[in-house]
């Protein structure tokens, strides 16, 4: 297999380039976070595609708005629940969900008349529930900076989960709204474990950097947690994997630490199955009989991991934090079906 490279997103199409390229700050600061993790023989679809609605009513959630300023992940994890719902609304799913991208080109706009809007009533507004906000488009596109700032403008509280340290270039922004609202960004980190991670997230950046990431952001002041999701039985749930991710996000100053096992939908279950059998063969009989007949693991299994991680938390005085996007994203996925 081709080993991976580093590449500048500035390598994606430039048809956004009258986003808003330019207004980022510090130009030399941002040159590491503008980069992104490709392996050669990769190929990605970037698709312009213009949205009617920005935000979308959510129902049996903590929160009732969400954002998604993409569709479809360069990421491609083989534990991503987002495929599976997108197939079933006839949406690039499976392979393709990493490799074909809609960049909703003015979704920032859109955002701003829906929030100026008098019915309008502030609700929390959770960022990046069906994809990352913080994937390698964002280098170039800037959508996801773009609706932070509307957000700011129009004093509504928001909540961002990524993988992608690029939501460091963005600390100027988060900060600012921050002054004037509940604004929450959240890591998912969930192993330090090299082989763990790059074989079940192929696309994003290490650990290392989302771990700098939170030290940034927390050192500027924004709210900054680390959610340890999803966990695999076997692979990351050690005790000592767990402790370490909880010493490391203390050491950066996160917040707080959450964790979420994993689990793993029809469609999601089987992509996830082949992914392991080809990184994890000796895996493959367990998790086939864990997940046979049920999508959540048996809480015999999974509560002494969440108690792994709550007995860390405590012991590193993080709190356990559970915010209403990282609750969110451990539910059932046919409720997200509304969170595009
Ligand atoms: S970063 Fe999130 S949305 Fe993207 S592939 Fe991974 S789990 Fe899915």
């Amino acid at each position: 297999m081709p080993g991976p490279r580093w590449q500048r997103t500035g390598d994606l199409p430039d048809s956004a380039g009258k986003l808003g390229l330019g207004h980022a700050g510090n130009a030399t600061a941002l040159v590491s976070y503008e980069h992104t993790f490709y392996t050669d023989h990769m190929r990605v679809e970037y698709r312009m595609e213009p949205c009617k609605s920005a935000l979308n009513p959510v129902r049996g959630m903590p929160f009732r708005w969400s954002l998604n300023p993409y569709m479809g992940c360069v990421h491609r994890c083989t534990f991503c629940y987002v495929p599976n719902f997108e197939r079933r609304a006839d949406r690039p799913s499976d392979e393709r969900y990493g490799r074909s991208i809609r960049v909703k080109t003015n979704v920032a706009d859109v955002l701003a008349r829906e929030l100026a809007r008098r019915s309008w009533v502030r609700d929390e507004v959770a960022i990046g529930t069906a994809t990352d906000p913080y994937q390698p488009a964002e280098g170039r596109f800037r959508l996801t900076r773009a609706c932070i700032v509307e957000l700011e403008k129009a004093w509504t509280p928001f909540s961002i989960i990524t993988r992608g340290p690029l939501a460091v270039r963005d600390i100027d922004v988060l900060l600012e709204a921050s002054k004037r609202v509940e604004v929450s960004v959240t890591f998912s980190i969930p192993t330090l474990d090299e082989r763990v991670w790059r074989t079940t997230e192929p696309g994003t950046a290490p650990p290392s950097s989302r771990l700098e990431a939170v030290r940034r952001i927390a050192s500027a002041g924004v709210d900054v947690g680390v959610g340890l999701a999803p966990i695999l039985p076997g692979l990351s749930d050690r005790r000592e994997q767990l402790d370490a991710v909880v010493h490391a996000a203390k050491a950066a100053g996160a917040r707080g630490v959450w964790a979420a096992p994993v689990h793993l939908r029809p469609a999601v279950r089987e992509h996830f199955l082949a992914a392991l059998a080809r990184d994890w063969p000796e895996h493959v009989t367990r998790y086939e009989e864990l997940f046979a007949e049920r999508a959540y693991l048996p809480s015999a299994i999974a509560a002494p991991i969440r108690e792994r991680v709550r007995v860390a938390a405590r012991a590193t005085q993080l709190s356990e934090r559970y915010r209403r996007t990282e609750r969110a994203r451990e539910r059932e996925p046919a409720q997200l079906s509304l969170v595009v």
